[in-house]
């Protein structure tokens, strides 16, 4: 489809499903963010160094077969990606017990119908989104039952993104936060992951966004949108403020309470640049 003019998207969100085409894992199925898709195939079948995620390191090649945007910000599309992920964990979709039919469903299509549940429950069916086929050799119809519902559309063809990149205050910069797509300037607080092979850098208030609960000021905890870590918000600050880690294991814990998930939760986008003093303070008691 590369002689296809691509279709220009602006202030693109995106959710896409990877398949993977290496004849040792294929059929294999991953699900990610990105606010530039072509940019992201190409860091995913290139590996670690040039930003790929690590489950899809030396798998692939892989390719984008979907991806569904017109989410408002990137705090909607994480959130749905993070549901499309873990819809047994996601409180929308748990009556339904989506599983995986062993042997008689593939990842894929286990993938979509998921998804294909997830476009007819709130807080997803008032949202104007569009599902594209990237790759038409894997274009699936959805079931009569399980179609989107009217107001979004179902297209296929490549896109290109166009994103208005914040005003740089500071020429030197290296790093791009993987939430909001900017870059990461020097003097601007920055986050990693606790899980050491997850490859989340965001800026701090992108991460505390992304956790913060309506009527709270502060994030409590919240899940790698990456690794689906169970991350404390004082031990993010801690980290980030180079104090010593705290000895309990965070890698692996099993996530017992539900995050918020709900689009009605998103709180303002945080326009500012400046830092809330909440989190300069690693000793204090968050
Ligand atoms: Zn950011
Ligand atoms: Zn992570």
């Amino acid at each position: 489809m590369s002689d296809i003019v691509p279709e220009i998207v602006e202030d693109f969100f995106g959710v896409y499903l990877l398949y993977c085409i290496n004849p040792r894992y294929k059929g294999r199925t991953y699900i990610g963010y990105t606010r530039d898709p072509n940019r992201r195939i190409m860091q995913h079948n290139r590996g670690t160094w040039a930003g790929g995620a690590h489950r899809t390191n030396n798998k692939g090649p892989w390719k984008m077969v979907m991806i569904v945007h017109g989410f408002p910000n990137n705090i909607s599309a994480l959130r749905f990606e993070w549901a499309w992920q873990n819809p047994t964990k996601t409180i929308r979709l748990q009556h339904l017990n989506l599983k995986k039919v062993p042997r008689k469903e593939s990842e894929f299509k286990f993938k979509l119908r998921v998804l294909s549940e997830m476009l007819r429950v709130g807080p997803w069916f008032r949202l104007p989104l569009i599902i594209r086929w990237l790759e038409t050799e894997y274009i699936e119809e959805f079931p009569p039952e399980r179609k989107p519902p009217d107001h979004m559309t179902i297209v296929q063809g490549p896109v290109k993104s166009r994103n208005l990149k914040r005003k740089l205050l500071n020429t030197t910069f290296t790093e791009e936060c993987l939430l909001c797509s900017n870059y990461i300037n020097i003097g601007q607080a920055k986050t990693t992951c606790l899980n050491p092979s997850c490859e989340l850098l965001a800026h701090i208030t992108c991460l505390a966004d992304l956790f913060l609960v309506p009527g709270e000021y502060v994030p409590i905890e919240g899940n790698c949108p990456f690794c689906s870590t169970k991350l404390k918000w004082g031990d993010i600050i801690r980290k980030m403020k180079g104090c010593a880690q705290p000895g309990e294991e965070v890698i692996g814990e099993e996530c017992a309470e539900e995050e918020c998930l709900e689009e009605e939760c998103i709180t303002e986008e945080d326009k500012a640049d400046e830092y809330p003093s909440w989190f300069l303070d690693c000793n204090d008691d968050l």
